[in-house]
C-alpha cells in the first residue's frame, strides 16, 4: 500500500456512519494515519435510524459470510463491552406449515455452519415468549443474535479512532474526491494517500466515476414504546421478513419487534422505494401496528413514544459495495457502502475486507461478491 506523503494522511474517509467509523477504527489499529470527514455528526445518517438487530441472515451465502465475520469481530473488539445491547437471540416466527419447513431448512444451514439454533414448537414458543399469539406454529430460535444501540456503536468506534491518534472531523462536509485526497465544501484540500467513500446514500453524489453508482435509498419506519421491562425476551421477526427485505416491492411491511436494554419495545419495519422523504407516513405506521397485532395481540395497549424514518442505502442485489473504485486513476480511491438493512451488523466485516484489500492482504472472506465493478463501468 502507498502511504501518504510526509505530513499527509494515509487514508481520508468520507462519512462517519457505522461503516466509515468501523473502517477508520480498523485502519488506525493497523497503524495508518486516518481522518474521518463527517458532514454532520458521527452516526447521524442511516446509522441513527437503524433498529440495531445484529443478525446473521443466511439466505445469501455472501451476506452470511460477511455477517458471521462481522459478529466475530464485534465480539473480539474491546469496545464491545461498552455498547448498550442485549444478547437476546432471535425468534423467526412461523405462521404456517410451509414456513415451518422453511425454518427447518434454515436451521439445518445454521447448524451446518456451527451456529447455535433450535426449533421451538407451539408450547415451547408460548413458554419462551408468552405475549405472542397462540396460533403460531412455532419458531426458529437463533441464539447468537443481539440487539444494540447503533449510534452508540459508531460513537464508541470513533472514540477508539481518536484514542489511536486518528481524527474525527465533524461538521466538515466533503465536496469531492481528488486523486490526491479530498476537497471539503469550505474549499480546504486534504492530502491523503488513499480516500474511502463511506457516505451511505450520499455516496452517489460524491461518486467520482463517469458511470453513476447504482444505489438508491430504501426508506424504513420504526416506532418505539415507553419502558415495559420484560415485555419481550427475544428479537422477534416474522419469517416472511426476508422475502420483504430481498424483494423489490415498492412498499412492504414485515413484523419485527425487539426488547431494548432500556426496557422499551422497538417496532418495525417497513421498506419503501416510493417515498424517500424523511417524513413519517401515518398510514404506513398504522399498517405496521396492525401487522404487529397479528403476532403480539396486546401491543396496541403499549404507549408509543416516538416514530421515525430513515433511508437504507440499497444496491440492486442487496449486497454491499466494498473495494477499489473502478477507473480510479491512481488506484487509491475506495468505496464501502450499500449495506441496506444490515450495515450495523456487517460494518466490522466490511472494514476487515476493505483494509485487507488496501494493504494487499488476502481478505478473511472472498471479496468478489462485493466488487464495485458489478454496478458501475463496463459490467453495469
Ligand atoms: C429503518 C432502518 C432499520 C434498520 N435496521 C437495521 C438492523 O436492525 N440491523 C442492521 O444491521 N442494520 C439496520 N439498518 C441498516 C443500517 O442502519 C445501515 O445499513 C447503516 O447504518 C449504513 O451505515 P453507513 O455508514 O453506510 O451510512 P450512514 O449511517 O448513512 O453514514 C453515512 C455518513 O456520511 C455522511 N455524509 C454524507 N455526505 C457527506 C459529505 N458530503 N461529506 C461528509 N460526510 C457526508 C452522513 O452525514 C452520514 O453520517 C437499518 C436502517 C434503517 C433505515
Amino acid at each position: 500500500m502507498k502511504r501518504g506523503a510526509a505530513g499527509a494522511l494515509d487514508v481520508a474517509i468520507v462519512g462517519g456512519g457505522i461503516v466509515g467509523c468501523a473502517c477508520a477504527q480498523a485502519a488506525v489499529a493497523a497503524g495508518l494515519r486516518v481522518a474521518v470527514f463527517e458532514g454532520q455528526r458521527v452516526g447521524a445518517g442511516a446509522t441513527a435510524a437503524g433498529m440495531g438487530h445484529l443478525v446473521v441472515i443466511d439466505d445469501d451465502p455472501a451476506e452470511f459470510a460477511l455477517a458471521r465475520l462481522s459478529m466475530t469481530l464485534w465480539r473480539e473488539w474491546a469496545g464491545w463491552q461498552d455498547i448498550e445491547r442485549l444478547a437476546c437471540g432471535t425468534l423467526w416466527l412461523a405462521e404456517t406449515a410451509a414456513q415451518q419447513a422453511a425454518a427447518q431448512a434454515k436451521l439445518a444451514r445454521l447448524a451446518a455452519a456451527g451456529l447455535q439454533a433450535d426449533w421451538l414448537d407451539a408450547p415451547a414458543l408460548r413458554a419462551a415468549e408468552p405475549r405472542l399469539a397462540h396460533d403460531l406454529v412455532g419458531a426458529l430460535r437463533v441464539h447468537g443474535d443481539e440487539v444494540a444501540y447503533g449510534p452508540g456503536m459508531a460513537a464508541r468506534l470513533a472514540a477508539d479512532v481518536r484514542a489511536g491518534g486518528g481524527r474525527i472531523e465533524e461538521m466538515r462536509p466533503v465536496a469531492r474526491l481528488r486523486d490526491d485526497g479530498l476537497e471539503l465544501v469550505d474549499g480546504t484540500r486534504v492530502a491523503a494517500g488513499h480516500v474511502l467513500l463511506a457516505a451511505g446514500n450520499d455516496s452517489v453524489r460524491l461518486w467520482p466515476g463517469d458511470s453513476p453508482l447504482r444505489l438508491r435509498p430504501r426508506k424504513g419506519q420504526l416506532a418505539i414504546t415507553d419502558r415495559y421491562p420484560g415485555y419481550l425476551r427475544h428479537a422477534l421477526v416474522e419469517l416472511g421478513y426476508i422475502d420483504a427485505a430481498h424483494g423489490d416491492a415498492d412498499e412492504s411491511v414485515a413484523f419485527n419487534a425487539q426488547p431494548r436494554a432500556s426496557g422499551q419495545v422497538l417496532l418495525g419495519s417497513s421498506r419503501s422505494y416510493r417515498d424517500t422523504t424523511p417524513a413519517v407516513d401515518a398510514a404506513l405506521l398504522a399498517r405496521m401496528v396492525r401487522r404487529a397485532q397479528r403476532f403480539l395481540p396486546d401491543i396496541a395497549a403499549l404507549q408509543m413514544l416516538r416514530c421515525w424514518a430513515g433511508l437504507r442505502p440499497a444496491t440492486p442485489d442487496g449486497r454491499p459495495i466494498i473495494g477499489r473504485i473502478p477507473g480510479s486513476t491512481r488506484g487509491n480511491q475506495w468505496v464501502a457502502t450499500g449495506h441496506e438493512g444490515l450495515g450495523l451488523t456487517t460494518a466490522t466485516g466490511t472494514a476487515s475486507v476493505w483494509l485487507d484489500l488496501l494493504l494487499g492482504r488476502m481478505p478473511a472472506i472472498d471479496p468478489a461478491p462485493y466488487a464495485p465493478e458489478r454496478f458501475v463501468g463496463a459490467l453495469a
